[in-house]
């Protein structure tokens, strides 16, 4: 059992298609600023397969680099994809999966992010499944239920459940500056923190759960206090270093 705690948050940067090499210099000045001050968080960067070598090199073991997406499975005939494997061996640690935008632009299904849960189990990376309604959803009183569904149906138990981690992300609030009110996303993680544990029993109180959507330097001290908030998925706001920086500052281990 894993209380918030107990709990190092994950502060995780999501650069989506963003970044040529000269963005690498960004992941140095955070890796640097993480060597140099007391951070109570894990740092992860998240930025286009292409840097992730350089990125890896740059990070120098202070900061987690890790990808936005991974084929299910380990290798074959799938022209344009990345296996698991690969994202692995060129020293990826993290994977994101079932983002809002490959569920809408690439139509991913519940099933396929869960079969590539197991993929990235399979190489030894840790999943960051996102869950969220959309606004539609949200007005039409229908958020939990969604929430819990995608839960339920992204998250694979057969074969055991390895390390993990969730991110709540309001569609309608990512890459708009809108977020929930503090009481929403309070109440909506106390909700996931509870599906968790019906869906894997006791392991369920062990992932971070993560608030993604328009998170930035001026709300993310309110937001990293809430219970149940294991830390954020940070989009914008993470591909400068001096903002992504100042949003690791307010991350507290409360142990
Ligand atoms: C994201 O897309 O993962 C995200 C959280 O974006 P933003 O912070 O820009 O809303």
């Amino acid at each position: 059992m894993r209380a918030k705690d107990l709990m190092r948050p994950l502060l995780a940067g999501n650069w989506k298609m963003h970044g040529l090499k000269a963005a690498l210099g960004e992941i140095e000045a955070v890796a640097r600023q993480a060597s140099r001050g007391l951070v109570h968080a894990d740092i992860l960067i998240c930025p286009p397969a292409t840097l992730i070598e350089q990125a890896v090199r740059q990070a120098a073991a202070r900061i987690a680099i890790g990808v936005q997406d991974c084929h299910p499975e380990p290798s074959g005939a799938h022209t344009g994809d990345i296996s698991a494997e690969m994202l692995k061996d060129a020293g990826a640690r993290y994977v994101i999966l079932g983002h809002s935008e490959r569920r809408k632009d690439h139509h991913e299904t519940d099933a396929l992010v869960a079969a590539k849960a197991k993929a990235a189990w399979r190489a030894g990376l840790v999943p960051i499944v996102c869950l969220g309604e959309t606004e539609t959803e949200r007005d039409s009183g229908h958020a939990k239920p969604v929430v819990s569904g995608q839960l339920r149906k992204s998250i694979p138990t057969a074969g055991g459940v390895r390390e993990l981690a969730l991110a709540y992300q309001p569609v309608w609030a990512i890459g708009t500056g809108r977020t929930p009110t503090l009481g929403e996303i309070e109440d909506m993680h106390a909700h996931i923190r509870r599906e968790l544990v019906l869906h894997l029993g006791g392991q369920g109180h062990a992932p971070r759960i993560l608030y993604g959507g328009s998170v930035k330097a001026a709300n993310a001290k309110d937001i990293l206090a809430l219970p149940e908030v294991g830390g954020a998925l940070v989009g914008g706001a993470s591909l400068k270093a001096e903002e992504f920086s100042a949003i690791v500052s307010f991350a507290k281990e409360n142990s």
